[in-house]
């Protein structure tokens, strides 16, 4: 085809059954996030690089090889943003959010990584995030974890498990990591590429590798929880007590250390098996260090993010699409003065809260029902000159609710509800 086509690894959403569901994952997003008094904040797609290079990482995938990145005509460094946190800890450090406050905040919106596209996996990609400044305790992150879990719930979604890890403090991490690049070091030639980089660079992300030819060095590799602090220790076990008592089942995963840099503590990953390889749905952890690291206060902070392409996948694999906002009523109009009484009639049935597909483009009867047919309303509005001067419509069932009748244009309203199909 020689037309121009969208960038690679960046969808289309055609209007259909695939809008419904976004719409529905995203109102129960609002209903969530209310429901656990999270406040919704908005930030640019475009920040610095340099934010993203400070907080992601620089030895990580996003930051080495992912970013969308250019130089603006004024000559700054910009990228698209490929997660969200980062930006929400630099509008927080901006706009003095975290200044002896604590702050429950979310987010929603596109994020950009370049990334190879396949199945669940793209280059623009969407995500809902929930974060949390200010508190340090295990009852904020097993919160956290709850939210995410309701959400799970309010969609119908089953086949989906939470796996969960803490990577301690910065001092027990870099003890561990002393002992684990010895441990790899040995064991150097079994390493793919990637891994020999990091082993270098940050050898605890070795342990996340996807590559299944190295699932036995990492399996027999020494485990982080050996390393862990007392302090780190007492957190997690805050952590694990309170999920039980939400009946929230979890399992340990020692491997889990998440891809990006900046956590401490507490880390959790929801994963199914229904999506192939991109089974994870969500991510997120504790990472009490980002902010300082951005030049704020110190402030501890947990958050997690969940991939919204991945999760209106589940939804739709567990729970199926719903019928909404389905019209109620095609407005189909004949003659010239139909036309323009049309707008007075359309207008007064919308402002009473009815949709209305307004017939454009003139056509005739037989036309103007075959358009009804395909819009999905409930009812067609026939109003021709015959009607105009005697002040009447025409009702048609469209979808075998009753018969055809004539009414009163005075009492179109009161009519219409009989014809109304309810969708559920
Ligand atoms: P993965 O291991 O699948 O690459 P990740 O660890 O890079 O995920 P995070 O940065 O933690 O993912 O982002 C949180 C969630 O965002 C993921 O669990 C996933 O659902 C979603 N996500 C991440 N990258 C993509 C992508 N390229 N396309 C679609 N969804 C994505
Ligand atoms: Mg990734």
């Amino acid at each position: 085809m020689s037309g121009i086509q969208a960038v690679r690894g960046m969808n289309d959403l055609l209007p259909g059954e695939r809008v419904r569901l976004w719409h529905r994952v995203e109102s129960a997003i609002r209903e969530l996030t209310s429901l656990y008094g999270y406040q919704e904040m908005r930030t640019p797609v475009l920040e610095r690089t340099e934010l993203f290079k400070r907080s992601i990482g620089e030895q990580t995938d996003i930051v080495e090889k992912e970013m969308y990145t250019f130089t603006d005509t004024g000559g700054d460094s910009l990228t698209l943003r490929p997660e969200a946190t980062a930006s929400c800890v630099r509008a927080g450090i901006q706009h003095g959010l975290f200044h002896n406050q604590q702050t429950r905040l979310w987010y929603m919106g596109p994020m950009f990584r370049h990334e190879r596209p396949q199945k669940g996996r793209y280059r623009q990609f969407h995500q809902f995030g929930a974060e949390a400044f200010g508190w340090d305790g295990p009852d904020v992150d097993a919160e956290l974890i709850i939210m995410s879990s309701q959400l799970w719930a309010l969609l119908g979604i089953e086949r989906i498990t939470l796996e969960l890890n803490s990577i301690g403090s910065p001092a027990a991490r870099a003890e561990y990591r002393e002992r684990l690049v010895g441990y790899f070091g040995e064991r150097k030639a079994e390493l793919d590429d990637d891994s020999q980089r990091r082993l270098g660079s940050n050898p605890l992300r070795i342990l996340d590798s996807k590559n299944p030819e190295m699932k036995t060095i990492i399996e027999e590799a020494p485990q982080l929880a050996d390393y862990l602090d007392d302090e780190s220790k007492t957190h997690f076990d805050g952590v694990k007590e309170r999920l039980n008592r939400a009946g929230i089942d979890f399992r340990i995963n020692q491997r889990l250390v998440r891809g990006l840099d900046y956590y401490t503590r507490t880390v959790f990953e929801w994963t199914t098996d229904l999506l192939g390889a991109q089974s994870a749905v969500c991510g997120g952890g504790r990472y009490d260090l980002l902010v300082e690291q951005l030049g704020g206060k110190p402030t501890p902070a947990t958050g997690y993010a969940i991939g919204l392409e991945r999760l209106i996948e589940l939804v739709s694999l567990q729970g199926g699409g719903e019928e909404e906002g389905a019209t109620d009523i095609y407005l189909a109009l004949l003659g010239e003065t139909a036309e323009l009484e049309g707008v007075a009639i359309a207008h007064q049935l919308r402002t009473e809260g009815y949709s209305v597909v307004a017939n454009c483009g003139g056509g005739n009867l037989k036309k103007q029902m075959k358009r009804a047919d395909r819009s999905g309303a409930s009812m067609a509005l026939i109003v021709g000159d015959d009607e105009i001067n005697a002040g009447t419509v025409v009702i048609k069932p469209l979808r075998g609710v009753g018969t055809q009748v004539t009414v009163e244009r005075d009492s179109i309203q009161s009519s219409i509800s009989g014809f109304l199909v309810e969708e559920n």
